[in-house]
């Protein structure tokens, strides 16, 4: 049997890589990965990290590519790669425009599609940005969901989704941070390298990373404002801010935070850059869902700079705290950790919601098991 793997931004590329090359080790399934490029850069690095060459590269951005284009185009030269491979199943991931393009093409061909890290819900309908409505019109079109949680699988059921194709696996980010642990303690990676000559050994570290469009105009003003005023509050700790490259972002973030000597910004992080900071920070403020997933299995309390949240497994078990984009609270809640250690202990050690690191192998029995029922019907 053949899987299509299809993705193009960087979260998709650290979640979906477990899942590849779990599905890699199995001789009676083949496996081809197709990227769209959505996110050109960042995504290549992953890809480099997890060693996983793309078959099909569709290389979908230009300059001031809109959804209405970039939804065309993945359908269109989707359509060409599904003709010429003829899988058996096509794997989509989240709630990205690849992966509702991708499962509209999958679903115009006929073939099966498995949707990993299904059935998150703001329950937003109105949103004007694309995620929700990405994340449901795949839960419509797809064969098999992947849940990383219960509560994710009683959206799914809630919409009349069949029972029987919904599995609970926890999500493939976990699978994918232990295994680039292990990678990092065996290998010499650079960028680590180059982080440990700049951070000082005994520094304690707030990391901080953001990137949602819904964010863009006022939040990421109030967010510069709330870590400029923690900063300046706490000058024996330093703030470390891998930039996201949308210009959006870039652009506010360097004109407010420049030049404060505890806030360190730098271009995005490699993975494993990234996942080593992470376990080197006392604490992350974010407004990504990858980092408020991951990082509850590495001990770091996250402080989440949204108001509405798909992912509530996390606020529910108390990793993850909700603060908004109002600078007061942003700060205040930051100060809390910092000078209120039984606070900040019991947060760091409680239980992570989103699994155990073995959603890749759940995903495979599940495939194979599926595998071995058509046979038995054939
Ligand atoms: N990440 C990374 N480098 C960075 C920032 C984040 O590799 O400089 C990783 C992080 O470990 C997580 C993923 O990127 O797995 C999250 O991506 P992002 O925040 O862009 O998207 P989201 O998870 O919100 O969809």
């Amino acid at each position: 049997k053949k899987i299509l793997f299809v993705f193009g931004t960087r979260p998709e590329g650290i979640k979906m890589a477990p899942v590849i090359k779990a599905f890699q080790k199995e001789a009676t399934i083949e496996t081809t990965v197709c990227v769209t490029g959505q996110h050109r850069e960042m995504l290549d690095q992953v890809l480099e990290f997890f060693q996983i060459i793309p078959d099909y590269d569709l290389n979908v951005m230009k300059e001031e590519q809109t959804l209405y284009s970039l939804t065309a185009i993945i359908i269109t030269k989707l359509k060409d790669v599904l003709e010429e491979y003829r899988p058996d199943y096509v794997f989509v991931h989240g709630d990205t425009t690849t992966a509702m393009a991708a499962s509209i093409a999958a679903f115009y061909f006929g073939t099966k599609i498995g949707h990993i890290e299904a059935g998150l819900r703001t329950f937003n309908n109105r949103s004007p940005f694309p995620e929700e409505a990405n994340r449901r019109i795949t839960s419509v079109i797809a064969d098999y969901h992947f849940a990383p949680t219960l509560t994710s699988k009683n959206n799914l059921l809630s919409e009349n989704i069949n029972p029987d194709t919904i599995v609970v696996t926890g999500n493939t980010v976990i699978d994918a941070l232990f295994e680039s642990l292990s990678i990092i303690e065996a290998g010499e990676f650079p960028e680590i390298e180059t982080l440990k000559t700049k951070i000082p050994v005994d520094a304690s570290i707030i990391l901080v990373t953001g990137h949602r469009r819904e964010n863009h105009v006022g939040g990421f003003i109030r967010i510069c404002e709330a870590l400029k005023e923690i900063a300046l509050k706490n000058p024996d700790m330093i703030l470390v801010y891998p930039v996201h490259l949308n210009p959006n972002v870039k652009n506010t973030v360097y004109k407010i935070l420049s030049g404060i000597s505890n806030i360190y910004l730098m271009a995005p992080l490699n993975y494993p850059a990234f996942v080593w900071l992470m376990n080197r920070s006392k604490l992350i403020i974010t407004d990504s869902g990858g980092v408020q997933e991951e990082a509850p299995s590495l001990g770091k309390p996250v402080l989440v700079m949204r108001d509405t949240t798909e992912r509530p497994e996390a606020v529910l078990a108390g990793t993850v705290i909700l603060v908004g984009t109002e600078s007061d609270k942003i700060v205040s809640q930051t100060q809390k950790l910092i000078d209120n250690p039984d606070f900040y202990n019991e947060m760091s050690t409680l239980h992570n919601p989103y699994g155990d690191g073995k959603a890749s192998a759940k995903i495979v029995a599940f495939i194979k098991e599926n595998i071995a029922m058509q046979n038995c019907i054939v």
